[in-house]
């Protein structure tokens, strides 16, 4: 395994872990798409999880100006998929702290951190999930971070699967281990694999 390991050893690691799944998909947001991705089922191997943070720390350390922050540096993820992820690229960076965002009770996509945390103002903040494809969890975690008065400085994800219409994030740096050119489709009417009959598995993410 490389130092940064390639596209090829992360998508075969993901597949010997049952993490990356092909065939039928439906999404709870209507989407259909030929691969599903849960990168906790990797994750649960503490090797494998060292593997994919420490890789994708060495990204995050080849930017000279993250690399002068580290020693303030934030790792914030969403829960539950980004704390690994999370924990891991801190402990490689030597990283000031980690913190997380849950979802509000009220099912409206809001996120909030834990009562008491306190963000400190122009705080220098890298969100790390472990997976970015519609990207709605990440801008909803930048809006929460930007909210407070902190600085998001980049993102850094294991996986990038490119949904339609994802989010712009700018001119941020991003970090990704592999990208996964799923086939997606907007709905059922629109889906290749339900036009051939093939029987959709739902997933719940
Ligand atoms: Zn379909």
């Amino acid at each position: 395994m490389h130092l940064v390991p390639t596209q090829e050893e992360v998508v075969a690691l993901l597949e010997q872990t049952g993490a990356l799944r092909r065939g039928h998909f439906e999404y709870p947001s209507g989407l259909h798409a030929s691969e599903h991705l849960q990168v906790p089922l990797a994750m649960r191997y503490y090797q494998h999880a060292k593997t994919l943070s420490v890789g994708l720390s060495r990204l995050v350390r080849a930017n000279p100006e993250i690399r002068a922050m580290i020693p303030a540096l934030s790792i914030v993820a969403p829960a539950t998929g980004g704390l690994p992820v999370a924990y891991g690229v801190c402990e490689a960076l030597r990283a000031h702290q980690v913190y997380w965002a849950e979802p509000e009770n009220n099912r409206s996509g809001a996120m909030r951190f834990r009562q008491f945390l306190e963000q400190v103002r122009g705080e220098k903040v890298l969100l790390v999930d472990d997976l970015l494809r519609t990207g709605a969890k990440l801008s909803e975690l930048k809006r929460l971070v930007e909210a407070n008065g902190a600085e998001v400085v980049g993102l850094a994800v294991v996986v990038w699967q490119p949904a339609p219409d994802g989010p712009d994030f700018g001119s941020l740096p991003f970090y990704y281990l592999a990208k996964l050119d799923g086939i997606f489709y907007q709905d059922a009417p629109s889906c290749e694999l339900c036009k051939k009959g093939v029987p959709a598995v739902k997933v719940r993410v």
